[in-house]
């Protein structure tokens, strides 16, 4: 196996057609909705890092303002304080900013908390909620089924001056968490089980983190998160299709809130699901509790800061979101195609250097000592404006201990006695003989080379089968580099419910190699710098390197397992 320099790019970029959510957009923007507004938001909840998934949803709700000149705020979904911190807030801010999207205001739920209380009052005095003593697993069991009406509660019909004065203490703090919650009073019969009275407010007593103790009573999802989509303005609240069955109840309370015509629109899509990955924050969170990650930006983990750290680009995050686009139908992606995105944008931008992984020393016996060439190596083949550096030849040099083999088969186009190969950007050489240890280890391997194949020279254009990369041994650095693997062994990994997260880890996700050499071209190499290895794969600088100690991340690998399979 000999591996190509380079990976090929794609050429032409395809136009797509409309999407679905951009369809029903235009057609709004045609009929006159909304004055021609448009109006979104990416409302996450501040209790974890921003995952891939995130990514699909802010790539639509920020893209949708992006081409159709409307706005896209970020709101913060901040109605749980017991899981919510600035933390989250400052790091989705970051995110997001990274991924190339700029919001218009910055919004907090926690904003509305005293017109959604107003709110709630005004829903009591209307006879349309009310405050009940019963547990929630008690509420719960009486929900009864899709074919099966639920039971009303003994509570249900309690005076409306009853209820306000209950709802009023509540807030003051003078019930004790699970003892009362506020409910909406619809329908205990309807086929839309979020109809059968649900709940709208139950009592926290932790501080928020704006609001610190003001409230000791905060509104459930339902009740916050079409009521602020109403209060900002928002034309188009795109979410996933999880909050499908929502809807209908999204709208009853808009509908009790509104004074005229506007309404927002609730569209929903498929949600991001890939292989080997579990994507669900609460599981993210665990994995990072449990010490089975270095944190939240652990370059195995399915987060934005994750992947950021991994070195994978924003454009590339972006063109795969493209390629998978939106549609009604749940699913999962293959990684493999998130990774085949990575490779192409790298493939455009990454300058091409040498390292070696597992150094084995090359000595060029009719070299001469202390003579140093520096080599003209072409920063990016895909790109004639990258231009050259250049990479010092010596008579010493490493290589790759998997470029020589002792008894090679005849396909083996590297380093093995008798045979010729060439060293990239210098020259070709002819395997002479090597050198073992006691424990049978290949110490040294000796080459002659040829001065009239020097890469460039009138001269150079003999074909061998074989090139392979080097390093000049007195003209290198030391390197630490980490390889990644998939976290998960199984393709599934949030099917399985007979194994403990632990178990499901793959055991082999992260393997580090200390002692790797790499060109001093690289000395200077800074965090978040991308790089091929060349033959090896894409590489970039981890923010805990420094000079003289630089550690390097995989991002990918050369091999490209999604193209192979497409080609098929
Ligand atoms: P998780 O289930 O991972 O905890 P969440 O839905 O609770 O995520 P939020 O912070 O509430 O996370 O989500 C903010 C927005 O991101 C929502 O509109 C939600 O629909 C969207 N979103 C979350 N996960 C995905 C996903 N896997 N694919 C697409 N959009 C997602
Ligand atoms: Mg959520």
């Amino acid at each position: 196996m000999n591996e190509a320099f380079d990976t090929p790019t794609e050429t032409a970029e395809e136009k797509r057609s409309l999407n679905f959510i951009e369809q029903i957009v235009e057609n709004d923007l045609k009929e006159g909705k909304n004055d021609g507004r448009i109006q979104t938001r990416f409302p996450p909840e501040p209790n974890g890092y921003l995952h891939i998934g995130h990514a699909k949803a802010i790539c639509i709700d920020f893209g949708i303002a992006q081409q159709y000149n409307g706005v896209c705020n970020l709101r913060f979904d901040d109605t749980n304080p017991t899981k919510e911190d600035v933390e989250y807030v400052d790091a989705i801010r970051q995110d997001i900013e990274w991924l190339g999207f700029h919001w218009g205001n910055i919004y907090y739920a926690s904003d509305y908390f005293d017109k959604l209380y107003a709110f709630a009052e005004k829903l009591i005095m209307e006879g349309h909620a009310y405050v009940d003593e019963q547990s929630a697993d008690k509420i719960a069991e009486q929900k009864g089924s899709p074919t099966v009406p639920g039971k009303e509660s003994p509570y249900r019909n309690r005076p409306a001056a009853e209820n306000l004065d209950l709802f009023r203490r509540m807030n003051a703090g003078e019930f004790e968490e699970g003892a009362m919650t506020l409910r909406a009073k619809i329908d205990m019969a309807s086929s839309n089980m979020h109809f059968r009275d649900p709940i709208i407010y139950r009592i926290i007593k932790y501080p928020h983190h704006r609001t610190g103790n003001k409230w000791n009573v905060y509104p459930m999802y339902d009740f916050a998160h079409g009521q602020s989509d109403y209060f900002e303005g928002v034309t188009h609240s795109i979410c996933t299709l999880e909050f499908e069955v929502h809807r209908p109840l999204y709208n009853y309370f808009i509908d009790l809130l509104k004074t005229d015509e506007y309404r927002p629109r609730q569209i929903e899509f498929n949600r991001l699901n890939l292989t080997y990955t579990m994507m669900s924050k609460r599981k993210l969170l665990q994995l990072v509790k449990e010490g089975h990650v270095n944190g939240w930006d652990d370059p195995r983990m399915p987060t934005i800061c994750g992947y950021r750290r991994r070195g994978y680009t924003p454009e590339a995050i972006r063109s795969f979101i493209d390629k998978i686009g939106y549609t009604k139908y749940d699913g999962t992606i293959d990684v493999a195609l998130l990774e085949h995105a990575v490779r192409e944008d790298l493939n455009e931008h990454a300058t091409r250097v040498s390292a070696v992984l597992h150094p084995v020393k090359l000595i060029i016996t009719n070299y001469p000592e202390g003579k140093v060439e520096e080599m003209e190596a072409v920063n990016n083949p895909e790109d004639e404006t990258a231009g050259i550096h250049t990479i010092p030849f010596s008579r010493e040099l490493w290589i790759e201990q998997e470029d020589f083999m002792e008894d090679a088969p005849g396909k083996f186009f590297r380093m093995t006695p008798g045979r010729e190969v060439r060293l990239k950007n210098a020259y070709i050489v002819k395997c002479t003989g090597f050198q073992k240890d006691e424990n049978g280890n290949v110490t040294e391997v000796y080459a002659e080379y040829d001065p009239e194949t020097r890469t460039g020279l009138p001269g150079s254009n003999r074909k061998v089968k074989g090139t392979i990369h080097w390093l000049s041994a007195n003209h290198c650095e030391k390197a630490e580099v980490r390889l990644y693997d998939r976290l998960f062994t199984d393709e599934n990994p949030s099917d399985i419910k007979d194994k403990t997260l632990a178990e499901l880890l793959n055991p082999d996700s992260l393997q580090i190699i200390k002692d790797c050499r790499i060109e001093p071209f690289l000395a200077n190499a800074k965090p978040g710098e991308h790089f091929q290895f060349q033959r090896t794969g894409y590489f970039t600088v981890d923010p805990d390197s420094k000079p003289g100690a630089l550690v390097f991340n995989r991002t990918v690998s050369l091999k490209d397992s999604w193209k192979k399979e497409q080609n098929k």
